[in-house]
């Protein structure tokens, strides 16, 4: 981590400190230390709950996190104090993993909007993997070059440049494995993974 990111984290947690402190003290004023009744509410949130270490899925920092879930229903997810790379803290996106679970806006189908069409299309996952799977060979196939005239003669090249391929932080080691062997073996070159769309 740099040295800007580490001060503006210190910053930020200064800052986020002096503003609880702030409102805190203001309620302390008048008598009301709302401490107690916060540190209550949280252990209540996850009194019956099941604990799960975890990963975060977003990125390759790779911060480890604990799931309560109650009744198979996640009620809180939280960073890990134990883990060495994030001591329990989590980034706001890390942080807002909750909402994957539970938010109402997640598209949980396939939708797929056909050239020129104004509407989505809801395609089954067998409908979509097939697609990708047709188009993916069609283009490899249009696209692959056995070989390159050079000076020297003929050379072998035994590749395709009309896809390229992106993994995302997301997929583990194995997965990326899988997949490099997958891609390699049509003949790509164009093969890259990223942390942190
Ligand atoms: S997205 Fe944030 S919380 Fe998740 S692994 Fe990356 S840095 Fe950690």
């Amino acid at each position: 981590m740099s040295d800007v990111a580490l001060s503006r984290r210190a910053l930020l947690k200064r800052s986020a400190g002096a503003a609880a402190g702030t409102a805190l003290g203001g309620l302390m004023a008048f008598g009301a230390d709302l401490r107690p009744a916060q540190a209550r509410a949280q252990e209540l949130r996850i009194k019956e709950a099941r604990a799960f270490p975890s990963v975060c899925p977003y990125c390759a920092v790779g911060c480890d996190t604990i799931v309560h879930a109650i009744d198979g229903q996640i009620v809180n997810v939280e960073g890990d104090p134990r883990s060495p790379i994030n001591q329990g803290t989590l980034c706001p996106k890390g942080a807002a993993i909750f909402q994957l679970h539970v938010n109402p806006n997640r598209v949980q189908e396939v939708l797929h909007r056909g050239p020129g069409a104004t509407e989505w299309e809801v395609w089954s996952l067998d409908q979509a993997m097939d697609r990708v799977a047709e188009l993916t060979k069609k283009t490899r196939d249009e696209t692959f070059v056995e070989t390159f005239e050079s000076a020297d003669g003929p050379k072998t090249l035994n590749h395709s440049l009309g896809i390229f391929s992106l993994g995302g932080a997301t997929m583990d080691n194995e997965w990326n494995h899988i997949h490099q062997k997958l891609m390699r073996g049509l003949g790509l070159v164009a093969i890259e993974n990223q942390a942190r769309i």
